[in-house]
Parts: C-alpha cells; structure tokens; sequence
C-alpha cells in the first residue's frame, strides 16, 4: 500500500487574525495540521506581533508540533487617506486624489465643486500618467486620470462605488518609485526578528534587487530568516526568473495579481511562476482567495475546490488563506478542506516529474538518483540529514512520487523552515560525529513513533565519512 493517504505533502499556511488568535483556535488549527502561520503587517501593531508570536510557539510547544512563522511586511503600499464618512463616487463623476493637502495650484473656477479624497505617497502625480487606470479598494472601484498636477490627479469615475477611509491603491501597468523596503517593513521586521520568526514575505516586488536589499539588512542584522518573494504586479512577472534566483520562497499573491493585470492572464501566470520556481529549485506558495466564499459559508464553492486542487496538480509547496483564517466564521473547516482537498489529489499526481534545468550540479543528480529509487520502490521513504536544509530542499524540488522525504536536523530554525517544503516531514535531533550513528539514531526514532514499519524500504541521501572525506551517497535499507 503507499502511504500516499497518511501524510499530506502539500503544506498549509493560514494568515492570524481576530477569527484565529486565541489559544484555543491556535491549537485546533495547528493540530488540523497547518504548517505555516503567516502575519500580516498590514493590520498588526507591534504589541499584538510580540503577544502572538509567542503564544504560538507556546501552544506549538503544547501540543508538540512546532508550526513555523511568517511575517508579512507591505512594501510598496498606496492608500487613500481617511475620510469622514464613506463617499458615494458616482459614474462620470470628476473626482480628485490629492497628493500635497494644503497646496493650492487649482486651476480656477469649479474645484470647489470636485470631491477628493488625500492619498499616502506624494510623488504618485510623477509617476501617473494621462489616461492611466487608478483602482481602489481591491479593485472594486475604477477611475481614469483626465490630468494631473504637483498637488493632485484628476479622474473620472468609471466604475462607481462607495469609498471608505484608508482604501488600497492598484495602478496597473505604473511604475510607482516607492522604496521596496519601506520605514515601517523594517521597523516591522526588527520586531519579527527579535521575535524569532523563521519567513519574512515582501510585498510588491518588481526585481531581484529588491530582495538583495532586503538579504543586505538580514545579514547586517545576522539574521537566517529566509525570504519569500510575494509577486503582485505586472513588474514582479516580467523580471520572474530574477526575482525567482534571488528569493528563498515565492508567493503568487494572486488577490493584487488579479487587479494588476488582465484577470484572464492569472491562471497562466500562476502556472509560469510555479513552474519556474520547479525549474530553478525554489519553494513556491499558491495564494488568496482559495476557499474565499467560506468566509462566510461552512463549504467551498465547487470552484474553489476545483482550484485547491490545481494548485496541488501544478506541484506547488504550499496552499494559503487569508480573509478565511482572519476574519471567516469557519477557520477550522478551512484548513480542514485544504486538508481533505490536498490528500486526495496527492494520490492522483504520481506522474514522474521531471524538470532538466532542476539536475545541474552533481549532488542534485546523487539527490535524483535516490528519487528514482524511492520512486520504483512501494513501500519506500526518503531519509535525509540537513544542517541547512539544502539535501531536504533539493529531494522536495524533485518532487518523489510517493516518498515522504524524512528530514533530520539539529537546528529548530531550520527545523521549522522546512515546513515550507513539499513533502517535507522536519524532524529536530542532534547529529552524531559519524553520520553512520546518526542514520541508526534516526531509524530508531522513526520506529518508536511508529513512522516506520518492518518491510518498509529507507532510501537514505546523505553525506557519508569515507576515509576522512565526505562524499553524497544513496543507501538502500529495510527496516527490520
Ligand atoms: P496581501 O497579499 O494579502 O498582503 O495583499 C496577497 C495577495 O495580494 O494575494
Ligand atoms: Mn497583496
């Protein structure tokens, strides 16, 4: 029988919020099996990071599972400012952003007349330009800009709709000169890493150099957290496989993808990125919007289950909520259809994958070796030791058919880091000076959980000491 069924290889990230933050829903979500908790500094203040972050390595520690956390900081972010009460905008209506209250460069006569509404970045007017498309509110309301100067952008309404305080701003197609690593993501991110978080998801990333800088402030901080691209916007897709080579881990963020560009691209997009993440070895999350309508409903629409499941057919690591997780009324079912979703497709993709680009260099070809053998074996696990989690990542990215892919490590950074990774079962234990002892130490723990039976076939991939040199092997062991 393959053990397809009893281990779920596609991981589970959920997004904390008021719906999620207790003790007590911490601890049935974390045992229905999510992975990843991720953060979202959009909505968080510092003395809430600090309060949650460690109550969920306390109840991880509770419940022995540790779930691994990642902070979610905005980068590049357009708001409107606040308003007093909500404004109706209505179609064809003349409408204003202001960009520098308080200066006046009306043009005369009538401005009295057009409404408006602040907006958070005072540049926006250099870098919009006639006839460009200003979205608001996730998209829900659209104007065209008429004309502009220093103090504002003037619009037209295109699709009405009623405006609230402090709404996000997409501009399709604009190249916006925001720093990528905004004030607040550091001051944000200073907080997590003190905190110990283990993923840092940067929002908005156009190019690679956006993520060097960020790696820069990591290691001045001498920080291991690992980093996850979050590509949004139309910039992030046509400098993809940079972005791809300089990150840790990329998101598909498709809630902003799907404004910024043309909706009918999104799914051909989101196949692109996660394929290229296979190709070039990086771990790659599929997000937002995944069970959306359960929300506020205890079942997903047939759609958003049909979906789930593409994302586990297209091999992706991981699957995330969001809004479902937040503020939905049904969190633990969520992660519960993620669940169920997820395994019952795993038993449907066992189709050899195989990405050429994925076997440059010769331990990825030792690493392939021991996948094929695990692969044409039915009983077979993979069994792997990482101090960075390098061996764990380069058996995930050639995505075994049916193998779990076992992963020891003395490290509970890194233990933790490899929840991120498709198929990945962590396990945190101290390595001995002879990596023969520390393959016996692993057997042995993995028989007393009951993780492996007598018949089951080991197909071990790690460096082992051979007349004073390391050198990758495959080992081939049945568990007696
Ligand atoms: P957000 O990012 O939830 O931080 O906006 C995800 C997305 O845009 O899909
Ligand atoms: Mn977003």
């Amino acid at each position: 029988m393959s053990t397809a069924t009893a281990f779920r290889r596609t991981k589970i990230i959920f997004t904390l919020g008021p719906a999620t933050e207790s003790e007590e829903m911490l601890e049935q979500l974390i045992r229905a099996g999510a992975d990843i908790v991720r953060l979202n500094m959009a909505h968080a203040k510092h003395d809430w990071t600090r309060t949650v972050i460690r109550r969920i390595r306390a109840v991880s520690a509770r419940v022995e599972r540790d779930v691994a956390i990642m902070m979610d900081i905005k980068g590049p972010e357009i708001r409107t400012g606040d308003v007093e009460v909500p404004i109706e905008l209505r179609a064809g209506e003349i409408f204003d952003f202001t960009v520098r209250p308080g200066m006046s460069v009306g043009d005369g006569g009538g401005d009295e007349e057009v409404r408006s509404v602040g907006v958070n970045y005072q540049d926006l007017a250099k870098d919009i330009n006639l006839g460009d498309t200003v979205l608001v509110d996730n998209g829900l309301l659209r104007l065209e800009v008429l004309e502009k100067n220093e103090a504002r952008i003037r619009c037209r309404v295109l699709v009405p709709g009623e405006l609230k305080s402090r709404r996000h701003i997409n501009l399709p197609g604009v190249k916006v000169n925001l720093p990528s690593f905004t004030e607040k993501d550091r001051a944000d991110a200073l907080v997590g890493l003190e905190e110990g978080i283990d993923f840092l998801a940067l929002s908005f990333v156009r190019a690679a150099e956006d993520i060097v800088r960020l790696r820069s402030f990591l290691t001045e901080q001498k920080s291991k957290v690992r980093i996850i691209a979050k590509i949004e916007d139309q910039s992030a897709i046509a400098n993809l496989d940079e972005i791809v080579q300089a990150c840790d881990g990329l998101m598909v963020a498709r809630g902003d993808l799907g404004i910024e560009c043309p909706l009918e691209d999104l799914p051909v997009i989101q196949r692109r990125a996660v394929r290229t993440c296979l190709a070039q070895g990086r771990p790659v999350i599929v997000a937002t919007h995944m069970l959306e309508s359960m929300i506020a409903q205890p079942v997903p629409t047939r759609a958003e289950i049909t979906d789930v499941a593409n994302a586990v057919y297209e091999l992706a690591d991981c699957v995330m909520l969001s809004g479902e997780t937040t503020i939905g009324k049904y969190p633990l079912a969520c992660v519960q259809t993620l669940d169920l979703i997820a395994r019952r497709i795993e038993r449907e993709v066992d189709a050899d994958w195989r990405e050429p680009a994925a076997f440059n260099g010769e331990r990825m070809k030792v690493l392939g070796s021991a996948v094929v053998l695990a692969n044409e074996l039915p009983r077979s696990k993979l069994l792997t030791f990482t101090r960075h989690g390098f061996m764990a990542q380069g058996l995930a990215l050639l995505r075994p058919t049916h193998a779990p892919i076992l992963a020891f490590t003395p490290f509970p950074e890194v233990f933790r880091q490899l929840r991120l990774l498709r198929a990945v079962e962590p396990f945190l234990m101290p390595l001995a000076p002879d990596p023969n002892d520390t393959i016996e130490n692993a057997i042995a723990l993995l028989r007393r959980m009951g993780r492996i039976i007598p018949g089951d076939k080991i197909v071990v991939a790690t460096d082992i000491l051979a007349q004073d040199r390391l050198i990758d092997s495959v080992q081939l062991r049945t568990v007696y």
